[in-house]
């Protein structure tokens, strides 16, 4: 590893093909690395699932997996990045305590709510346990949060920002020399950042040796009329239906925005080549407005305006893993990507750890051997 660090020249221009979360925070640490960074965004930053995602921070719930040290070092990053940058133009990052509760769909009737739990929650609701306090939980707003990264990023390290779509890399005596954008553009590079999401398999330089593939998500933001009476609390919901079978697992997460974001079940699903054609299907929206009136008299029907209702990918690996480090037999072509239902908490890490691969010629931050691409060549 000294060796290598010895010998490793840092690269000249690096571009990041991605503006979600995981490509906004690799620029934006790569740029105060001292990089000069490209960031190539095919739509808009942050409109997939870095956009519509919960935002939910977790310390220690990926603990005895090979997440941990990424999942921590990363919470711990997001905490001294809203002391930085939260400012005026808020981000919504704050501790806050997550329930689960067990809750059955019915005519809407309300309790006074059980003193186990937050008063606004005052729906049919069992079991309720205490997953998270406000030490090991917190949230973001992920596109206000993707959004501000990338403001400060181009602000302060001067990223350059280009809405292009990438077609291809470019590779010359198995080294990165550029990226080829849609309609003719060539930018030159001797490194390149993936950070493509769920489109990932859709280069097939990726894609010849592991597969990423995208699980659709429903969900919805409501405007409650009496912001106030929502307290920051998280649920996490069994729900059964009124018909019974099998329970799902949506959850519930109020803003300091004022807003309460629902999410709900995943299901496979081909991933549209343009983001802003992932849409939601009525149905499972409906369902999303069924679980927030059981769970609450204040998300009812008329006591809350709809603020967005949508879909977006999770981007998932076969081994559940995200795909981090160097790709097999192309120099300074570089992957970060597969990050699953944990990609706005691993975002910060994942951002340090490459930017430091990059740069330095390992990361320190956390070890990126199980996240390495080459665990899937076979030998
Ligand atoms: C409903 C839902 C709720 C979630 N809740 C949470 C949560 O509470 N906490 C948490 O930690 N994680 C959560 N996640 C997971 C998290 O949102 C994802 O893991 C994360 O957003 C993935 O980020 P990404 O940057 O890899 O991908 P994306 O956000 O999908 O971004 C990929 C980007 O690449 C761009 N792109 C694609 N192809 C090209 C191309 N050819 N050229 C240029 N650009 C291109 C796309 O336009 C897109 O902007 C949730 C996900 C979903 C779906």
């Amino acid at each position: 590893m000294e060796e290598q660090q010895q010998t490793h020249k840092p690269p000249q221009r690096v571009v990041v093909c991605g503006g979600g979360v995981i490509g906004v925070c690799t620029a934006y640490f790569l740029a105060q690395k001292g990089a000069a960074v490209t960031l190539v965004e095919k739509s808009s930053v942050a409109c997939a699932a870095s956009g519509k995602a919960g935002g939910f921070l977790a310390l220690d719930w990926c603990d005895d997996g090979p997440l941990s040290s990424l999942a921590r070092a990363s919470f711990n990053l997001h905490r001294s990045l809203a002391q930085e940058l939260d400012g005026p133009q808020s981000y919504g990052y704050r501790p806050l305590t997550a329930f689960s509760i067990s809750i059955t769909e019915s005519k809407p009737h309300y309790n006074s709510p059980s003193s186990a739990l937050p008063s606004w929650v005052d729906g049919p609701a069992r079991d309720p346990k205490i997953i998270g306090n406000t030490e090991t939980t917190a949230q973001v707003h992920p596109q206000l949060f993707t959004r501000t990264l990338l403001s400060k990023a181009v602000a302060d390290h001067g990223v350059e920002v280009v809405i292009g779509k990438l077609e291809r890399v470019e590779v010359e005596g198995g080294r990165v020399r550029s990226v080829a954008l849609e309609g003719g553009r060539e930018i030159n590079a001797d490194v390149v950042v993936l950070a493509l999401g769920p489109w990932t398999s859709k280069f097939s330089l990726l894609s010849t040796i592991f597969r990423v593939y995208g699980l659709k998500v429903h969900s919805i933001v409501l405007e409650p009329k009496v912001p106030d009476a929502i307290t920051p609390h998280a649920l996490f919901l069994s729900y059964h239906t009124a018909r019974g079978g099998k329970p799902t697992d949506p959850e519930v997460y109020p803003r300091p925005t004022g807003e309460v974001y629902l999410c709900g079940p995943s299901a496979e699903a081909e991933v549209p080549d343009d983001p802003e054609q992932v849409v939601g299907d009525p149905e499972s929206i409906a369902v999303l407005k069924r679980v927030a009136t059981a769970v609450s008299s204040h998300l009812g029907e008329g006591e809350v305006r709809v603020k967005a209702e949508q879909a977006c990918f999770l981007p998932c690996t076969d081994d559940s893993v995200p795909v981090i480090g160097e790709v097999p037999g192309v120099k300074g072509c570089y992957v970060a990507t597969g990050h699953n239902c944990w990609g706005i908490l691993n975002a910060p890490a994942t951002g340090v750890a490459v930017a430091e691969l990059v740069m330095d010629g390992c990361a320190s931050i956390v070890d990126l051997s199980p996240f390495s691409p080459a665990r899937y060549v076979k030998r």
